[in-house]
C-alpha cells in the first residue's frame, strides 16, 4: 500500500499532529493534502491546482517532524508534504527557492555569498587520511564560525585530519528536502567516492542536513558506505572519551557569570527528530567544567523555524518561531544557548536582534573551543545576517526582506 493510501485508511483524525505542529492549525490540511495527492494532471498545461487556503500553503512545513513523532499512527503531516512538494516539482518545474540549495545552479546563495566573501581556506584539503571533516556549503561560505570553531577543536584534540568543503562538496539534501531530488541524485556518488579514494575510516559532518543525507539518504540510494559516518558532537564525545579533548578554561568566569554557567542546548529538529541524537551533544557540554545543561532532554524542543525553505518564503513567520527559543531559554535562566546547526545558529541570532533578548548564542564547537583555551573565533553577528539576506535578494525576484542593511 502506498503512504497516501495508508494515510486515509489509519489516520483516525485524532488532531495530535495539529495540536503539536508549528505552522498548521486545523485537520483541514490533511484533506487537502489528500486532495492535491490523489488528483492527476488533466492535461500537461493544465497541473493539479495546490491547496487554495493560504492558511495550508505547502511552503509553510518547516519539516521539523513534531507530527511524525506525535502521531500513534506514525503518520503525521511532514511525509505528506514531502510528496506534495515532489508532486509540484513534477508539475510546475523548478522553483527559485528551490534553485538556491542547488549546487550546480548559478543561482545558489552559498555560491552567490562565496563570490562577496572568500569561503574559509581549511588545511589539508584534498589529502588522504583516516578522518574527513566534511563541513558542508553552509560552514564553508556562509557560517563560517562553525567551520573555522570545529577546526581547532579538532587541532586541539591532535585530530589528523582532511577536510573536503565548499559548494564543490555540497551533500545535495537541502534541495533533496525542498523536493528536487536530482542535486543529491548526481553528487552522492560522488561524494563517496571521493572519501573513499582518501582511505577515510571516519566521515564528521557538522551540517545536521549532511549528517542525515551520509548516514540515512545515501546509504538508502547507493548501499553500504564503506566508513562511519559522525557528526560532530558524537566525534568530539568519542574525543572527550578517550582523553584526547580536555577543557582547560573555566567558562563561567570568561563569559563573567556566575556559577554555575547555565546552558540551553537547541535540539536541531533534523538532528534530533530526524537522526536521534540528542544526548551526546548535551554530555559533551558537560564534559566542561562548572556548567549545567537547563533541558536535559530534548522533551518539548522547540523548531528553530530556519528549516523546509520558510525562512526564504516567509522571513517574518520563520523569525517569529525563532524568538521562542530566546523564550524558552529565558524562562529556563539560561545565560547562553547552544546550537548545533549552522541555520538555527543564524536564526536564533537574527530573531534576537527583534527579541533584544539578553542571551549569548554560540555554536556547540565554538563553545567547546572556547572552553579548551582556544582564542575566540573571529565571528561578525551583522555581516552574516546582512549577507545572507542580500544573498537571499540577488537569488529571488520577490524577496525583499533586509531590515539591517546600511
Ligand atoms: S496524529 Fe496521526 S492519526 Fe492523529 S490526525 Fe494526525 S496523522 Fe492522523
Ligand atoms: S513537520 Fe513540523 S511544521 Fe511540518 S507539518 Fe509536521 S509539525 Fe507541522
Amino acid at each position: 500500500m502506498d503512504f497516501l493510501s495508508e494515510h486515509k485508511k489509519n489516520c483516525d483524525q485524532c488532531g495530535l499532529c495539529i495540536s503539536v505542529c508549528p505552522s498548521y492549525g486545523d485537520l483541514g490540511i490533511l484533506s487537502d493534502l489528500y486532495g492535491y495527492l490523489s488528483e492527476s494532471p488533466k492535461s500537461e498545461s493544465e497541473p493539479v491546482s495546490l491547496p487554495k487556503n493560504p492558511d495550508h500553503d505547502i511552503r509553510l512545513c518547516y519539516t521539523c517532524n513534531v507530527c511524525t513523532v506525535t502521531c500513534p499512527q506514525d503518520l503525521g503531516i511532514r511525509k505528506l508534504i514531502s510528496l506534495a512538494r515532489e508532486k509540484k516539482t513534477k508539475e510546475f518545474g523548478i522553483s527559485d527557492e528551490q534553485r538556491l540549495a542547488d549546487p550546480f545552479s548559478d543561482n545558489n546563495m552559498y555560491k552567490k555569498i562565496g563570490e562577496w566573501e572568500k569561503p574559509v581556506v581549511f588545511k589539508n584539503e584534498g589529502k588522504a587520511c583516516d578522518v574527513i571533516y566534511f563541513p558542508g556549503c553552509a560552514a564553508s561560505c556562509m557560517n563560517k564560525v562553525v567551520g573555522k570553531s570545529t577546526a581547532k577543536v579538532l587541532d586541539a584534540a591532535g585530530v589528523h585530519y582532511s577536510v573536503m568543503s565548499g559548494i564543490d562538496y555540497c551533500c545535495g539534501s537541502v534541495a533533496f528536502g525542498a523536493g528536487n531530488k536530482e542535486p543529491l541524485l548526481k553528487i552522492g556518488q560522488k561524494n563517496i567516492d571521493e572519501i573513499t579514494r582518501r582511505g577515510a575510516k571516519i566521515l564528521v559532518t557538522t551540517c545536521p542536513g549532511c549528517y542525515r543525507a551520509f548516514k540515512i539518504i545515501y546509504p538508502s540510494l547507493f548501499g553500504e558506505l564503506g566508513f562511519e559516518v559522525l557528526q560532530t558532537s558524537e566525534y568530539f564525545l568519542r574525543l572527550i572519551q578517550e582523553g584526547k579533548l580536555t577543557f582547560k578554561r573555566d567558562m563561567t568566569q570568561y563569559l563573567k557569570k556566575s556559577t554555575p554557567l547555565i546552558l540551553y542546548y537547541q535540539d536541531p529538529c533534523h538532528l534530533t527528530r530526524a537522526a536521534g541524537i540528542y544526548n551526546d551533544p548535551r554530555r559533551a557540554l558537560q564534559a566542561v567544567p562548572h556548567v549545567s545543561v537547563a533541558n536535559p532532554s530534548p522533551q518539548d524542543s522547540i523548531c528553530c523555524g530556519f528549516g523546509g525553505g520558510v525562512r526564504t518564503v516567509f522571513p517574518q513567520k520563520s523569525l517569529s518561531q525563532a524568538a521562542k527559543i530566546h523564550g524558552a531559554a529565558e524562562n529556563s535562566n539560561s545565560d547562553v544557548i547552544i546550537t548545533n546547526c549552522g541555520g538555527c545558529m543564524k536564526n536564533i541570532i537574527e530573531s534576537g536582534y527583534n527579541s533584544k533578548s539578553r542571551l549569548l548564542v554560540y555554536d556547540l564547537a565554538e563553545f567547546l573551543s572556547l572552553a579548551c583555551g582556544n582564542p575566540p573565533t573571529e565571528r561578525d553577528d551583522q555581516k552574516l545576517i546582512r549577507l545572507s539576506n542580500t544573498a537571499l535578494i540577488h537569488c529571488l525576484s520577490n524577496y525583499d526582506f533586509n531590515p539591517y542593511d546600511g
